[in-house]
């Protein structure tokens, strides 16, 4: 079954870069519905547990210090077939390979630095926002 919902950051990259507004922008005019939202920063343990599926690949040290380095845009967003529609949004990991048009194919400089977070299953969604999120701030 699916929630309709989906989880993402617009990681550091973005806030620096000042795409906070260019990239929520692409969200909601693909229809996703944005239902929480905030500025927040990971700590190192936060990042640690978040990537924890990739804590034996070489690059988790370095995500681990991208992804502390500064705020981020955390997010709840709704749709209909959520996670899928915007996995196809934000484009491949890789911006070198991401489709035209798609997020981090107009905002992301690296496969490392590559501006956008998404959730790859229902589960790992509902679990993500409710890291970030309480009941009272989803709406
Ligand atoms: N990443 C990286 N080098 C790689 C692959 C991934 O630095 O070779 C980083 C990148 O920021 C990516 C994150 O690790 O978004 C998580 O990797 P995953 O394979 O889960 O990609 P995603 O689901 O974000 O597309
Ligand atoms: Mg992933």
């Amino acid at each position: 079954m699916t929630t309709n919902k989906t989880f993402t950051m617009l990681k550091p990259d973005s806030v620096e870069k000042g795409n906070i507004g260019g990239i929520l922008e692409k969200i909601t005019a693909s229809g996703f519905r944005i239902v929480a939202m905030k500025l927040t920063q990971l700590t190192k343990s936060d990042a640690e547990a978040f990537y924890a599926v990739h804590s034996e690949r070489p690059f988790f040290g370095e995500l681990v210090t991208y992804m502390t380095r500064g705020p981020i845009v955390a997010a709840i967003l709704e749709k209909d077939n959520a996670v899928e529609d915007f996995r196809t949004l934000i484009g491949a990991t890789n911006p070198a390979e991401a489709a035209e048009g798609t997020i981090r194919n107009m905002f992301a400089d690296s496969i490392s630095e590559n501006a956008v977070h998404g959730s790859d299953s229902d589960e790992n969604a509902a679990i993500e926002g409710a890291f970030h999120f309480s009941g009272r701030e989803m709406f």
